[in-house]
């Protein structure tokens, strides 16, 4: 009796593929893409596009976002807008710039506006003690009114965060928690300069579920120094033990000529390394019962990410995935992206840049984009691609006033080549993402992106 296939990998990228495939792209958190945006959009082109979306999107819920970039330590793999400090007083003029900003950009926000998601990130957002957590939840949730059941979250870092400071934020009403991991391994953690051990992170994460957070997720990270599958192997099977609502798995973005200390990394694993390293996390996580919801986010099945994809209302914004489909993205801090429906913008990406704008009086906006119809038209291809693995050409069309096929010609016939190579089936009505190009849906999405080839030569990170 011959013996039965052994099952496929639901999600797999055939060697023969990963030359052609590996190439450098956006991850698309927004379209167009941040390098496109234009620096001479400012505070005045901000509070025109604020007062647009007041007059348009009445009764849409917001979402809001805080940025705390101070940091107390650097990790080497690090590709966030930090500040090293360890300085209180320095924390306390941050916060009271983050306060004038936020009743500037309150102003031009009607009222009626229910806030759905609020986040806090970094940076390290429990940096701040108590005190200074309580101040900045009063300074935000007192000019945008929070949504009874609004998801509201943070980012901590498992090395610097109390007991104190979780309780504080269950009391303020917290109830999603992100912590960061990348991986459990001491010989990795020394080469990334990140000491954390298993038992801190999931202490922290047993302390949170007892005081009351719903969702918990860890992020990991592989294409770091050491890392090999049977290595991975055993962060993951911790990471299951601790088993978090959702996982983000991320590719390490190594781009040292932006963040220089990404040199400290050396002996990075190659393409094929760090596939091997992605197709363990994959089928460990589905083993254990995971969906994969997209790019490199995994969650429970009762999670709400899940949820969202199967009502096809998932959507992507800076922060990743959200389950807020529409809502308005207020931002605020150092370096925070804000995004409208027809605009983005991006405040100073250093500290003294924004407190020195700040303390003059001046709205910290230095770069941003009005979206035009064709932009928002790609906008909406992409993150159909991106978030529901298909695009309802109907559905488009219909929305944009468009006719599909005749817009996106040259685009559906840049496409062949990848439904040969079975990473996306064409349909009359809709275009499709197979199992084998999930994990190279980001190229399936370049195709769409009018700017990179209007612009060739940006600096992105590989899609593997
Ligand atoms: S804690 Fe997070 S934000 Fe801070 S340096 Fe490490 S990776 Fe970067």
């Amino acid at each position: 009796m011959t013996e039965p296939p052994a099952p496929r990998r639901p999600f797999s990228v055939p060697r023969d593929l990963l030359d052609r495939y590996n190439q450098a792209g956006p991850r698309y958190t927004s379209y167009p893409t941040v390098p496109e945006w234009s620096a001479g959009f400012g505070p005045e082109d901000t509070f025109a596009a604020l007062d647009a979306n007041r007059e348009q999107r009445a009764g849409v819920p917001l979402s809001l976002y805080v940025h705390i970039p101070f940091c107390s330590k650097l990790c080497y793999y690090c590709g966030c807008n930090i500040h090293l400090a360890r300085d209180h007083a320095l924390v306390d003029r941050y916060l009271a710039a983050v306060d004038w900003e936020a009743g500037r950009i309150a102003e031009h926000v009607g009222d009626q506006r229910p806030v759905v998601q609020l986040h806090w990130g970094g940076g390290t957002p429990t940096h701040l003690d108590p005190d200074q957590i309580r101040r900045l939840f009063a300074s935000l949730v007192g000019r945008f009114g929070l949504a009874r059941d609004a998801e509201v979250s943070i980012e901590v870092h498992p090395a610097v965060t109390t007991p104190a400071q979780l309780e504080t934020l269950a009391e303020l009403g917290f109830n999603r928690i992100s912590m960061g991991v990348q991986d459990f391994d001491p010989g990795v953690q020394r080469a990334i300069h990140r000491i954390q051990p298993f038992e801190m992170t999931r202490d922290l994460v047993d302390l949170a579920r007892r005081l009351g957070f719903v969702s918990v997720n860890l992020d990991l990270m592989y294409g770091l120094p050491h890392q090999s599958p049977e290595r991975f192997a055993a962060t993951l099977e911790k990471t299951m033990a601790i088993r978090p609502d959702r996982i983000a798995l991320f590719n390490y973005a190594h781009l040292p000529s932006i963040y220089p200390h990404q040199r400290a990394l050396k002996e990075l694993p190659g393409p094929e390394l760090k596939l091997a390293l992605l197709e363990t996390a994959v089928d460990t996580f589905l083993a254990h019962g995971y969906r994969y919801i997209g790019f490199d986010h995994f969650a429970l099945p009762d999670n709400e990410l899940v949820r969202a994809l199967e009502e096809r209302t998932l959507r992507r914004n800076f922060m990743g995935y959200t389950t807020c489909a529409d809502s308005d993205l207020l931002a605020f801090g150092m370096s925070a992206i804000s995004e409208l429906a027809g605009a983005y913008f991006q405040n100073q990406r250093k500290l003294f840049d924004y407190l020195a704008d700040v303390e003059r009086g001046r709205l910290p906006v230095v770069r941003g984009m009005n979206l035009s119809r064709d932009d928002q038209l790609r906008r909406d291809v992409i993150f159909a691609l991106a978030c529901l693995g298909s695009v309802d050409k109907t559905r488009i069309s219909r929305l944009h006033g468009v006719s599909f096929d005749a817009t996106f010609a040259a685009e559906l016939a840049a496409l062949e080549p990848m439904a040969a190579d079975g990473l996306v089936a064409l349909f009359d009505d809709r275009i499709e993402i197979q199992p084998r190009g999930q994990l190279l849906v980001r190229n399936v999405c370049m195709v769409f992106d009018s700017y990179l080839r209007a612009t060739p030569g940006r600096t992105f990170s590989r899609t593997i």
